[in-house]
């Protein structure tokens, strides 16, 4: 299966272009196909330099490299395959070519109506009750266009260089059906279907045009794209039949959603794959997740690798509602795949990290034991200097840490607390500090004054860390060793 991701070069990548990337990387690596990358850039007041590298940069981060089209090749833009050129701006002549043969076959046609003379065809069609004006054949007649010229008239001004669009000419009467990969059979009327302007004054197709052009020129095999083009499917139908083409598959995607079901905005959520990558997730995670919206395997899996997915995803699972992006589930996977790396691995990426804070962590022997402790509790790699400061610093442990009253710990309480622990563990020999030996004592301690637990740990741990949130109290003082956890109590 032949696929592409042809992004608008805005400049970011939506982690809805993420999602469909991914899922055409995966039917194009389950069929030994090419996955390519398009550039949309026909719409000129919407371009930004860089953009192109920053999509290049995105795929390459998370491994969905493209076989063929536009690519990064030592930091600069170029084109691999025999389709291109691959970038929409590269090609207007092909877009000029079939915009003129859908003119002469009378598929199309120009128009020259102004902004100001649409508006009112709008306005009045608003007025007479129209909720949803559109230039189609309702109004077609009415309007400057080759329909109501003369072919003299249409001659004239284009020799005089006035500005027109070309506009595609839409049945009224068709009916359109088509079986959607994602929809299954979807059903268009023509008459609510608009005579879409397929190239622009500035001489620049729109979407429309280019599409169905690069889609058959480049030969893809499958269209899939956000559920928002759905209504403009029809369109791009007639364009196929009109030019003589077979139309590709299509699969329209569903839309992703905030946690309140509105559309995944800025407000709400992080829409730009970049700023998941600034915050520090892992490719893996964000594409586990990303690839669990709207596709599920229909059993209990949750953690799924590329490969796996490649092994195991098909476009009959994807739903066709919208899909919630849920962050606490983000998040979740993030931790379950930060918990996947080998120690080895994971002290690796942690160590420079950590040095950079703490220079001694460079050749701290201890530094993997105490690298373990947190793997478990870790959500992103940046966060390792601070889970691990209290080796490398004297914490500071006020009063407001220590008192807790959810274990039972009042202010009060506190220095009878430390009292207790300096005299439980100050008889303990080195060769015996050891977590589980920590333990047995301690625990027995607590049983001993019937004491709750928290009640002697949680000072203990606090004092040691000075953290509300860290590894438990046994682990850290038999990493820390005798001297300093009683150091650090007698100082508490
Ligand atoms: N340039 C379009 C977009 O970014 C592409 C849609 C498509 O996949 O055809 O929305």
């Amino acid at each position: 299966m032949r696929t592409r991701l042809p992004p608008s070069p805005t400049g970011f990548l939506h982690v809805g272009n993420l999602r469909t990337a991914l899922y055409c990387y995966l039917l194009a690596k389950q069929t030994g196909d090419h996955f390519y990358l398009r550039i949309e850039d026909t719409d000129r007041e919407r371009f930004v330099d860089g953009a192109m590298e920053a999509v290049c940069r995105v795929l390459h981060w998370a491994g969905l490299d493209p076989d063929e089209g536009v690519m990064l090749e030592d930091g600069k833009i170029v084109q691999k395959g025999d389709k291109g050129p691959y970038i929409q701006s590269e090609r207007l002549d092909l877009y000029k070519k079939y915009a003129d043969e859908l003119v002469a076959s009378g598929k199309a046609y120009y128009a020259f109506d102004t902004k100001e003379e649409i508006d009112q065809m709008r306005a009045e069609q608003q007025q007479a009750g129209n909720p949803a004006p559109r230039y189609d054949a309702s109004v077609r007649m009415r309007m400057k266009n080759a329909l109501t010229m003369s072919e003299e008239e249409v001659q004239e001004k284009l020799d005089a260089g006035e500005e027109y669009v070309i506009r595609l000419l839409v049945p009224p009467e068709r009916t359109f059906t088509f079986e959607d990969q994602v929809r299954g059979k979807v059903e268009f009327k023509g008459h609510t279907v608009d005579d879409q302007v397929l190239m622009k004054s500035d001489g620049f197709p729109t979407y429309h045009l280019a599409h169905v052009v690069d889609d058959h020129l480049m030969e893809t095999g499958l269209v899939m794209r956000g559920e928002e083009w759905l209504s403009s499917l029809p369109k791009h139908l007639l364009l196929f039949e009109y030019l003589g083409w077979e139309p590709p598959q299509y699969a329209h995607v569903p839309l992703l959603l905030n946690a309140d079901k509105s559309k995944l905005s800025k407000r709400q959520n992080d829409v730009a794959v970049e700023d998941y990558i600034e915050q520090g997730y892992l490719p893996e995670a964000l594409l586990n997740f990303i690839a669990q919206l709207g596709w599920n395997t229909g059993d209990t899996k949750e953690i799924y690798s590329l490969e796996d997915m490649i092994e195991e995803f098909s476009m009959d699972r994807i739903q066709k509602s919208g899909a919630i992006f849920d962050r606490e589930k983000l998040d979740w996977l993030q931790g379950q795949w930060m918990r996947n790396f080998s120690l080895e691995e994971f002290v690796d990426r942690i160590r420079p990290l950590v040095a950079e804070e703490y220079p001694e962590a460079a050749d701290d022997a201890d530094f993997s034991q105490k690298a373990a402790l947190i793997q478990e509790r870790i959500t992103f790699f940046k966060e390792a200097p601070e889970m691990l400061s209290y080796y490398y610093t004297e914490p500071s442990a006020d009063m407001e840490l220590i008192a807790n009253p959810k274990q039972k710990l009042t202010e009060e309480m506190v220095p009878e607390m430390i009292q207790l622990l300096i005299d439980t563990l100050e008889p303990i020999a080195d060769s015996d500090w050891t977590d589980e030996k920590l333990k047995d004592i301690l625990f027995a301690t607590c049983d001993e004054k019937e004491l709750k637990k928290g009640q002697l740990l949680w000072p203990l741990r606090a004092i040691l860390t000075g953290l509300p949130y860290s590894p438990g109290a046994f682990e850290v003082a038999a990493v820390l060793g005798k001297e300093k956890t009683m150091q650090r109590l007698k100082k508490g």
